[in-house]
């Protein structure tokens, strides 16, 4: 069995587990297998994802701007994914607006019984103070906290100095190759456990998730996912084939592995090893444009969250019965493309982002109460449409570039390293201790 197979049979039958463990709710279940179990291995996995994020972007976009050859593409490839992200994003809410206006939920709703204390406002950071905090003070602090377009904009600021430098940067070059190579292989034995880790974070997930909380708000439900689904397979799909001409159900077929990640663990960040791989290896991007529009994209391209924010401000508009009109509807769109830019993606964003929304529409923020149950659900099939967008736009600014290897994306087995071997070369180990073992000390 292959191990996206493997990934989906855990998928699956955490999902079996977790409503089945939900359905019977026995306190031992839920305290020591699901809250402590489940609970334990899932963060572990989770945890073992994110540590590689910060030095596996780190490595794979230094590879990626000194193997470049050409700065003036770095630019190139920089506005074009600007642009391509912000579209996509307005695209997707703009949709998602029409859509949850023709269907109208939340019309009639009964408020009754809902408590909404505790839902605070945030206020949205000003586009400028957004732009201007891209340039870190201190770039170990900025890697400590995981500041993903800081951490860009430093390693790229490292990145073209390297270049700059020529000859003189040639051991620092190979280095950063060995240790982007090392991570990958890192990236391939926590893979392995892949299947185990989502099992336990989805039967987790389903067996805390009563089915009962989606009933009141079923058309919300219905609508954003529809959304969602439409804006995955139909405007995404559409993109992909016009702007680059590749074929969509292969690129699905070959994003799936991400998809499954980012369903699980509800995060764009941690899953960005995975969008990487499957862009790089899967679909035949090269590094030098997917290191820096994965990690980029996964910050400031949320095409799922937006979604999720059109439709939750027509549900409650209706819900309160307030008229936003078209400019009301004017501001949610720009609201959360400019919030997108800023925020990172890790699980439940969407709801603080969404916060800054209401607020600048004049919606009660109270309404949040209403969708908070069933938020994990859709965070994580929203999660799964951001990453999905995040690749696209990779795919197509790397075509236009000629940047995209089309026997890699033609060929159902690329990348299948997933599956490669994970055991230790006991002589190849042999021969390295030998040799650490033999070399002169620096000192000698
Ligand atoms: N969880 C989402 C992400 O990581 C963000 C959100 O919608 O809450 O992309």
């Amino acid at each position: 069995m292959s191990l996206t197979m493997k990934i989906l049979v855990g998928m699956l039958a955490g999902l079996v587990v977790g409503v089945f463990f939900n359905m019977i709710d026995v306190a031992f279940i839920n305290e020591h297998i699901v809250g402590g179990l489940f609970a334990m291995i899932g963060t572990m996995f989770v945890n073992a994802l994110k540590m590689l994020v910060v030095p596996l972007v780190v490595f794979s976009l230094l590879c990626g701007v000194t193997g470049i050859g050409d700065i003036r593409l770095l630019g190139r490839v920089g506005g074009k994914s600007f642009g391509l992200y912000l579209m996509t994003t307005a695209i997707a809410i703009g949709t998602a607006i029409i859509l949850a206006l023709l269907i109208g939920p939340g019309q009639g709703f009964d408020m009754q019984g809902i408590d909404a204390s505790g839902i605070e406002a945030k206020e949205a950071p000003s586009v400028w103070s957004v732009f201007a905090s891209i340039v870190p003070t201190n770039p170990i602090q900025a890697f400590a906290s995981g500041e993903m377009l800081q951490i860009i904009f430093y390693v790229i600021v490292v990145g073209i100095a390297a270049v700059m430098l020529g000859d003189q940067s040639a051991p620092f070059v190979r280095a950063c190759e060995y240790m982007n190579e090392l991570m990958m292989k890192i990236v391939s034995i926590v893979m392995a456990a892949a299947p185990y880790g989502v099992f336990c974070l989805i039967a987790k997930t389903f067996a805390e998730q009563g089915i009962e909380l989606f009933i009141p708000v079923l058309a919300y439900v219905v609508t954003l996912v529809g959304a969602l689904l439409l804006h995955l397979f139909v405007t995404l799909m559409l993109l992909l084939k016009v702007f680059s001409g590749l074929n969509p159900f292969t690129f699905i077929k070959k994003m799936r592995p991400a998809q499954i990640f980012a369903f699980s663990t509800a995060s764009s960040n941690a899953t960005i090893p995975v969008t990487l791989r499957c862009v790089t290896e899967r679909i035949g991007v090269n590094n030098s444009v997917a290191s820096f529009t994965v990690p980029f994209g996964a910050t400031i391209n949320m095409d799922g969250t937006a979604i999720m924010q059109g439709v939750a401000t027509v549900f409650l508009a209706n819900v309160y019965g307030i008229e936003l009109g078209i400019s009301g509807y004017l501001m949610v769109i720009a609201m959360a493309v400019l919030a997108s830019i800023g925020t990172a993606g890790v699980p439940g964003v969407g709801l603080v982002m969404l916060t800054m929304v209401l607020n600048q529409v004049g919606l009660p923020i109270e309404g949040i109460a209403l969708i908070l149950g069933v938020d994990r659900l859709m965070d994580m099939i929203r999660t799964a449409v951001n990453i999905t967008g995040d690749a696209v736009v990779s795919t197509i600014v790397a075509s236009q570039e000629g940047e995209i290897d089309r026997t890699v994306f033609e060929d159902p087995n690329a990348g299948m390293a997933e599956d490669e071997d994970l055991h230790i070369d006991t002589a190849a180990e042999g021969r390295l201790a030998e040799e650490v073992r033999h070399r002169p000390h620096p000192a000698e």
